[in-house]
């Protein structure tokens, strides 16, 4: 605190005019945005699909466990109902071995050298995520049966 406001602060809202001390009252919001101290809040947020423009922040998913099994994790958006999947794909670098062979000779004989995999950490599988807009949600149910 500067000498100036030692026997208080000259509030104006949220921010002091003398010093620029802030506090957490007084407000100045614009959505989700203080215009004053630009202290985020959790409400009144600019949605653009499931972000806000102002914050970047994302809305609530649900985690959905009955429709989750062991390579596949459903969310649900709480505000507009789309869903997020990570499924459990086989890992690309190591072609779900968990392991690249690098060969000691390059005509490839002389046997392989494996190294666990730089990209699934020795599994063989990764986690991916796709985005489900409502639409191609059904179309997928479907193409499962
Ligand atoms: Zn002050
Ligand atoms: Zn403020
Ligand atoms: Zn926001
Ligand atoms: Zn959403
Ligand atoms: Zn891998």
């Amino acid at each position: 605190m500067s000498l100036k406001c030692l026997f208080g602060h000259q509030w104006e809202g949220c921010v002091c005019s003398r010093c620029q001390a802030k506090r957490d009252e007084g407000h100045d919001w614009d959505g989700c945005k203080c215009r004053r101290c630009s202290k985020e809040r959790d409400e009144g947020h600019d949605w653009d699909g499931c972000v806000c423009k102002h914050c970047g922040k994302r809305h609530d998913y649900i985690f959905l466990n009955e429709e989750s099994d062991e390579s596949h994790k459903k969310y649900r958006c709480r505000r507009c109902g789309h869903m997020v999947v990570e499924e459990l794909v086989e890992c690309g670098p190591c072609y779900g071995e968990g392991e690249i062979l690098y060969f000691a000779s390059e005509s490839g004989m002389g046997g392989g050298c494996g190294q666990t995999c730089y990209q699934c950490g020795g599994s063989g599988k990764i986690w991916e995520t796709h985005e489900v807009l409502p639409e191609t949600e059904n179309q997928k149910l479907n193409d499962k049966e």
